[in-house]
């Protein structure tokens, strides 16, 4: 299984970022986790839009799902003929980014699944399981387990929660969003996460590896790495576009 990041940013994409979006590949099929702002043109140096066999998308922020709609259009718009995408998420999120264009416009382009947690299901060569997971809008934890058995536990955007340490346990690669380093204001509190809080559960699940993302735009990465690694003593790293990880 290898993990691509398209991009790192939370909130908006900061000068020459991208927002949420992490290409999954296992046995030659492509899933893409989330597809924020910018993600599409980064994709794009990596596989053909008519190439991505799945997407996932945690919830309705655009900075987590805003690139479907020039991904669709590259689809149905483009010289070949494209089969319908087959996209994951919760009910409702993708009503926003769907309008954009009229409905005849995209049509056939897509085929809409509701992500609910409850028995796994299967895209492609993966098994997946759904967390509910606090967020200010229903937002779906996402654990993938390839033929290999490796595993991708990837949170999306969440506030503490006892469920992160179901999502994340004996992970290979543990994707945690960490908006700040040491503390999220007050108001925002019971639906982001903090670096040191993403150590902390990669710690108590026994993740291989940490990979911290959904930084505040042009935050450094030092903070988040030092607040992290007070508790986590595994590979840790910041998302950025061009780190790849490979699981085996
Ligand atoms: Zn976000």
């Amino acid at each position: 299984m290898r993990v691509t990041v398209l991009g790192g940013c939370g909130a908006w994409p900061a000068a020459g970022e991208s927002c949420s979006g992490y290409l999954v590949e296992e046995d030659g099929f492509r899933v893409l986790l989330d597809i924020g702002y910018a993600t599409l043109p980064r994709l794009l140096h990596h596989v053909r839009a008519a190439e991505v066999d799945a997407v996932l998308v945690t919830h309705g922020h655009p900075d987590h799902c805003a690139d479907l709609n020039p991904l669709l259009r590259a689809r149905v718009l483009g010289d070949s003929a494209v089969a319908p995408l087959p996209v994951h998420a919760p009910p409702g999120a993708l009503d926003a980014v769907l309008a954009l264009d009229g409905p005849r416009m995209l049509a056939g382009g897509l085929v809409a699944h509701d992500l609910a947690p409850g028995a796994p299901r299967e895209i492609g060569p993966f098994r997946l399981d759904v967390f509910d997971l606090p967020h200010h809008v229903p937002n779906a934890g996402l654990r993938l387990t390839g033929a290999s058995g490796r595993v991708l536990a990837y949170t999306g955007d969440t506030g503490p929660s006892p469920d992160l340490l179901a999502l994340a346990r004996d992970a290979d690669l543990f994707l945690a969003e960490a908006t700040y380093p040491e503390r999220v204001p007050e108001e925002d509190a019971p639906y982001l996460s903090t670096a040191r809080e993403a150590g902390r559960t990669a710690a108590s699940a026994a993740a291989a590896r940490l990979l911290l993302t959904h930084l505040w735009p042009d935050t450094p990465a030092e903070p988040a790495l030092a607040a992290a690694a007070a508790s986590y003593e595994g590979e840790l790293s910041v998302a950025a576009p061009g780190v790849t990880v490979d699981l085996g």
